[in-house]
């Protein structure tokens, strides 16, 4: 990976970043991390969150942080605002999420039967497509009965993707680089594969390796280096502070050149 110095931010549009761990520090937003956030939009680049967290999240992301849009659970669905109010897409229409949702009912059972120590996330109840398990927010499960959850998951039917805190069981063909994409192109009318190099993606972990193998200027923040075991496709680039001080960093680097 190389230093985010070396990123040229000279036609950069806009930046894509994902939530837990890489503008948090132990689950709370970091303060270098907003003021980076307002520092790139004042600039006039556009902002995009991306997270595994609920789209009950999303819809008060989207509303209180400085981000054109704001996408949740790993892809399945976003949540703007603009003048005529706050609005929400899904990656899958009304019935192929009615479907989805029986596909998690049965995850949940089977896994709750086969593994009664692994709970559900304490988010669940603002979760619309998605199931997710805590393996790193309230408890700290073994790597190894991580695997055996996702191998559950994925035998049950579903894809999986694990971030630092949540193992999730996603029925859909989403992840964050397609939903990025589609609402982009839902919100701002943007084709993102015909401009993928004026966008920087920013992520930290394991449900960011879509993302990271999309987007050609991609950034670790540095506690990125914890988690390349799970990335098939590392980051180009990386910070030197972790979490949101590399955030930061990378901010005063694409506004600084804008100056
Ligand atoms: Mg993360």
């Amino acid at each position: 990976m190389e230093s985010y110095r070396e990123l040229d931010p000279a036609e950069v549009r806009g930046v894509v970043f994902d939530i837990d761990d890489t503008v948090t520090r132990n689950g709370v937003l970091e303060p270098d991390a907003y003021a980076a956030m307002h520092l790139l939009a004042g600039a006039g680049l556009e902002l995009v969150a991306v997270t595994g967290r609920p789209l009950g999240w999303t819809d008060v992301i989207a509303r209180l942080w400085p981000v054109r849009v704001a996408v949740g659970e790993n892809g399945a669905g976003w949540t703007w605002v603009d003048d005529t109010g706050t609005h929400e897409g899904y990656f899958c229409n009304e019935a192929e999420r009615i479907e989805q949702a029986t596909l998690l009912d049965t995850i949940r059972r089977k896994t709750t039967a086969a593994m009664p120590q692994v709970q559900i996330t304490n988010d669940h109840r603002h979760r619309r497509c998605d199931l997710a398990f805590d393996v790193g927010e309230s408890v700290s499960l073994p790597r190894a009965e991580i695997d055996a959850l996702v191998a559950l998951i994925e035998a049950l039917g579903a894809r999986s993707s694990v971030s630092t805190v949540h193992a999730h069981a996603v029925p859909g063909p989403w992840d964050k680089a397609e939903g990025v994409a589609r609402a982009l192109a839902d919100v701002l009318g943007i084709d993102l594969g015909n401009e993928l190099d004026r966008w920087v993606f920013v992520g930290d972990s394991g449900n960011d390796a879509a993302a990271f193998e999309r987007f050609p200027k991609s950034v670790g923040v540095a506690n990125v280096r914890e988690h390349l075991d799970r990335l098939p496709v590392q980051p180009r680039y990386v910070t030197d502070g972790d979490r949101g001080r590399g955030f930061a960093e990378l901010a005063g680097h694409l506004v600084g050149h804008r100056g």
